[in-house]
């Protein structure tokens, strides 16, 4: 048995972030704190993103309510695919309180640095690399594709070659961009890790077809926001990379044997959690050590003005 409680959360962006669902200005999230007999206590967060995939933040709260209380551990472990951020939160708990997660420190080379979008990102690659980081994500398809391609020459020219760079297009390129896109990024040897999303997810089959003309590998994002969704990809003989939101992705368990019975090339990434969702994320990457190995996507640091992200969850818990 174990005592539910919840406890939902408001977090401001420092700066609106610009979706492909409009402006996204507080992320709203519960956390979880699980309690055995014996006093032992299991943290976990609920963190969903409704418009990536997972249930609704209303949906999530109605859930965690209707489990507060004293629960048999079936009742945690047994879930609806429905409510994937839930089954992460309760399936994150669960093990904290098997065994304790700790905080992780992650050196910046293992994390990818995050660019502003357009030419400011010229500006912003020195001090990140200063920092550390080595991989570098840049959202594309935002301005006129010839201004891109040009900004995507400049920085290839000016990364250092140990760097890389990612390409995010959010799903925001026809066909003949993301073309585009490709041919120039296999211009550019070794300088691109792959391009992310270049077409939105109804259109798979053009995304394979692109991914066999070229050399730069493609990942899919928003067509794998869930567990079934990778699944689906994975049936359809998706062969380049996926990103994948542990936080919104189901119970984290299943989500790693998943990944590893397959050998899956995946980069996990984060779905702008507390250190406390972000603790289980990192430990499921430790779990899959994850092969090639590829920075995480959780450069996301100076999004919002508070100190969450480094507090202990008993701390987090207790300033929420
Ligand atoms: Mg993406």
């Amino acid at each position: 048995m174990r005592w539910v409680e919840y406890r939902p959360y408001e977090r401001p962006f420092c700066q609106p972030l610009k979706t492909a669902h409009g402006l996204w200005s507080v992320r709203q999230g519960i956390l979880l704190r699980l309690t055995d007999p014996t006093g032992r206590v299991g943290y976990g967060e609920v963190a969903p993103i409704p418009w990536f995939g997972s249930e609704t933040t209303a949906a999530a709260l109605a859930f965690c309510q209707s489990l507060s209380g004293w629960q048999d551990d079936l009742q945690l472990r047994e879930i609806s695919a429905a409510l994937p951020a839930c089954q992460f939160g309760f399936g994150l708990a669960l093990a904290d309180l098997e065994a304790l997660l700790p905080l992780p420190k992650l050196e910046p080379r293992a994390i990818c640095g995050l660019l502003p979008a357009g030419e400011a990102a010229l500006h912003r690659w020195q001090p990140l690399w200063q920092q550390g980081h080595r991989t570098f994500k840049w959202k594309v398809g935002v301005q006129a594709l010839d201004i891109e391609l040009e900004g995507l020459q400049a920085l290839a020219r000016e990364l250092p070659s140990e760097g890389q760079l990612r390409l995010d297009a959010n799903g925001g390129l026809t066909e003949v961009e993301a073309a585009q896109w490709l041919e120039a990024c296999d211009a550019l040897p070794g300088k691109i890790e792959f391009l992310e999303q270049p077409l939105p997810p109804e259109q798979f089959e053009a995304l394979q077809r692109l991914s066999q003309r070229c050399q730069t590998p493609i990942a899919l994002d928003e067509s794998v926001a869930t567990l079934a969704q990778l699944e689906g990809c994975w049936r359809l003989q998706w062969s380049g990379i996926y990103v994948v939101k542990p936080t919104i992705c189901g119970y984290p368990a299943e989500l790693t044997r998943f990944i590893c019975d397959r050998s899956l090339d995946v980069v996990l990434s984060s779905a702008l959690e507390t250190g406390v969702g972000r603790r289980g994320a990192i430990a499921l990457a430790q779990e899959i050590s994850l092969n090639p190995k590829r920075a995480l996507g959780f450069g996301t640091g100076s999004l919002f003005d508070d100190d969450w992200d480094s507090l202990p969850a008993e701390q987090l818990w207790e300033a929420v």
